[in-house]
């Protein structure tokens, strides 16, 4: 259950492309120094479709502290707070480009996943449309406003899933956007990186620092 951390670095005015003149994305936006793996994270296999994504760092707040079962009611709860806080973190932490690489037996994951986040958006879509204007054509007012929050609620949960890159990537940014680091891969995956100029983390060193 090690970690495998990639350097990164300030991007050159080439990677930067159109954001080169902006002095908030120079700071922010940040690079891989060594080529990663094209292997699958999950099984060490040689990757048979890829998949682009921005991987940002997570701060530090009271928030993310919590459990993530706290974090999930209070986001259930506060649908508008959650919004400011990801608008805020979009612009101020450290972020990097991922490509990361799936094999045939991942797409089992990937189709059971996808079906979860399709179902649960059409649910969220029927609660905030249809209920509520059943419930009108019968003049319940309190009734429309519940199934209304409850469509939000379910949107916010749609939302949550949808993040199945990053937990399937299983990637995050160091908090210092110094490293990129893939949580707990394939021993076939850790060696190809190791060897390719990767840093192994073993789970001890970890513990230590905490
Ligand atoms: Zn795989």
């Amino acid at each position: 259950m090690d970690q495998v951390a990639f350097p990164l670095c300030e991007g050159s005015e080439d990677e930067l492309g159109r954001w080169k003149d902006h002095a908030q994305a120079r700071t922010v936006m940040r690079f891989v120094a060594v080529p990663m793996p094209e292997l699958c994270v999950a099984h060490g296999e040689p990757g048979t479709w890829s998949k682009r994504f921005r991987c940002y760092s997570r701060p530090t707040s009271d928030f993310d502290r919590k459990s993530r079962r706290s974090q999930f009611l209070r986001d259930f709860m506060f649908s508008w707070d959650r919004v400011v806080r990801q608008v805020d973190r979009l612009a101020t932490a450290y972020s990097t480009t991922v490509t990361t690489y799936g094999c045939a037996a991942c797409r089992g994951w990937l189709h059971r996943r996808r079906a979860r986040s399709a179902a649960l958006l059409v649910v969220a879509l029927l609660l905030l449309i249809a209920v509520p204007r059943v419930l009108a054509e019968s003049s319940q007012d309190g009734l429309v406003a519940l199934s209304l929050l409850a469509g939000l609620g379910m949107l916010v949960v749609t939302v949550a899933s949808a993040r199945w890159l990053l937990e399937f990537a299983r990637a995050t940014t160091s908090e210092d956007g110094n490293r990129l680091i893939i949580d707990s891969p394939h021993p076939k995956y850790a060696r190809a990186a190791v060897a390719m100029g990767a840093e192994r983390i073993p789970l001890l060193k970890r513990t230590e620092e905490h």
